[in-house]
């Protein structure tokens, strides 16, 4: 019997806002933040999770990792593994805790960060990546896994479960396929607002030339300069001179294209306003930025506004411009309302704003039946680790569709992580392949000792300037 014993947990911060990286019209000064945690047992298996913030605030959702931890201690792993759904349920059903959610804010995301070790753990314990333990489970044990309370009147465990029967055949095929090919991914990092023009357009063929096709900026601080950036973005992803050697246009008609405003390479240009707006307001500027051709605007207002979201999909409709959200979408409830009133093209879920695997396993499944595509939010700092796992379990598992989708790439600081995610030369996600990565989050101790806040020995030199 393994039991868990205890717990760690890290504020790291990394000094992101002295580069620019990660500024978009909402967020002008991230310092890209891991409140990260470590589960104990009294064996050698250990779990590690985390979840992502921006800066200031790491330490509160550390306090609430503790809180949410400490339920843990002295429980038999099996135990929690034999039933992860019912597992979850636990986690969620301190009365005290639930009151200062309940399934939202800093609690939630701390819960996520708790789930996302304990999933960790699992998966080491079997020596498999995370994304391959889930796969390999049967229909039943992954509806197990998930939570379905308040979510039935969208889907039931029984349709989940004959859903997933359905795709099961085709799950080795599918697999043997990612491993191949490789996920699709798209690049953030070019777009970020606070680059200038030169940095945006070295940074836009710098990624063709790694072979990505998918391309997003950020928008939403003034209107001409994002039509300028647009056009300068869209003159490089068009032009068919930047293709690396020996790689043709993609059909922009094609089928794993259908809708999404592709120019005559088969290039894909999307926009993030990261909730600057009012409704109306969306829908005068996002027009504004019809000549670029987008294939949808990501975050137009408020997450919350499940309605605003879906006023903002009617009217650009007819310009041929979609809808995303999700990254802030605090738990399964509302995406199940997006879903619901038709409100998104796109599901952009979190892997640590979501309570963990589990509760991401709700979506996923939600996502499938509603025959939207998911295309994870990563970037920040551990999420791109995080996400293509997610992915994978969907590709494999539940939606069996992978060429429509995008996973989100940025390539900042994984240097931090033991297994760092990867790309392959088709600006495609490598599939995590070691036996003990387990969700793939676990920190080099050395980059917790950098830059832990405040005692750091980077913060350190820094406070002593
Ligand atoms: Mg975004």
């Amino acid at each position: 019997m393994v039991k868990i014993t205890g717990y760690e947990t890290h504020d790291v911060r990394f000094p992101t806002s002295l580069t620019g990286d990660g500024t978009d019209a909402m967020n002008t000064d991230c310092d890209y933040s891991s409140a990260y945690v470590v589960l104990q047992t009294d064996t050698e298996l250990t779990g590690y999770g985390m979840t992502f913030t921006i800066g200031r605030g790491n330490d509160i959702v550390c306090s609430a990792i503790r809180e949410v931890a400490n339920r843990l201690v002295g429980k038999d792993t099996e135990e929690l593994f034999e039933d992860m759904g019912k597992t979850w349920d636990y986690l969620m059903a301190d009365p005290q805790l639930r009151w200062i959610g309940p399934e939202k804010g800093v609690i939630h995301i701390a819960t996520g960060a708790v789930n996302n070790a304990l999933w960790d753990m699992y998966a080491r314990s079997r020596n498999k990546p995370l994304w391959k333990l889930l796969v390999d489970f049967t229909p039943e044990e992954l509806v197990k896994s998930a939570s379905f309370r308040y979510i039935t009147d969208a889907i039931t465990k029984e349709e989940a479960l004959a859903m997933l029967k359905e795709k099961a055949a085709g799950k080795a095929e599918r697999e043997a396929k990612v491993r191949e090919l490789g996920y699709p991914a798209y690049v953030t990092s070019a777009g970020w607002l606070g680059y200038s023009d030169e940095k945006v357009a070295r940074l836009t063929k710098e990624a063709i030339a790694q072979g990505f096709n998918h391309f997003k900026m950020k928008v939403g601080a003034n209107l001409k300069d994002d039509v300028r950036r647009g056009n300068l973005i869209r003159s490089i992803i068009d032009d068919p001179q930047f293709l690396p050697p020996g790689v043709a246009p993609r059909d922009p008609n094609g089928e794993d294209l259908r809708n999404k405003n592709a120019g005559p390479t088969g290039a894909v240009l999307m926009i993030d306003a990261n909730q600057v707006w009012d409704v109306n307001q969306a829908i005068e500027y996002v027009k504004g930025l019809e000549e670029i051709k987008p294939w949808f605007i990501e975050e137009p207002t408020a997450p919350d506004d499940i309605l605003g979201h879906a006023a903002v999909r009617k009217a650009l409709k007819p310009h041929g411009i979609g809808v995303a959200t999700g990254e802030h979408a605090h738990n399964r409830m509302v995406f199940k309302q997006l879903l619901q009133a038709d409100a998104i093209d796109v599901v952009q879920i979190d892997s640590c704003r979501l309570a963990g695997v589990s509760e991401v396993l709700s979506v996923l499944f939600m996502a499938a039946k509603f025959g939207v595509p998911v295309c994870p939010h990563a970037g920040g700092v551990g999420l791109c680790e995080y996400v293509i796992h997610l992915s994978l379990i969907d590709y494999i598992a539940v939606s069996g569709t992978m060429e429509r989708n995008v996973l989100e790439f940025v390539d900042h600081l994984h240097e931090h992580f033991v297994t760092p995610c990867s790309i392959n030369e088709r600006g495609r996600y490598n599939v995590p392949d070691i036996p003990t990565e387990g969700y793939s989050i676990e920190m080099h101790k050395s980059s917790i000792a950098e830059y832990e806040w405040p005692s750091g020995s980077y913060w350190q030199t820094r406070i002593k300037q």
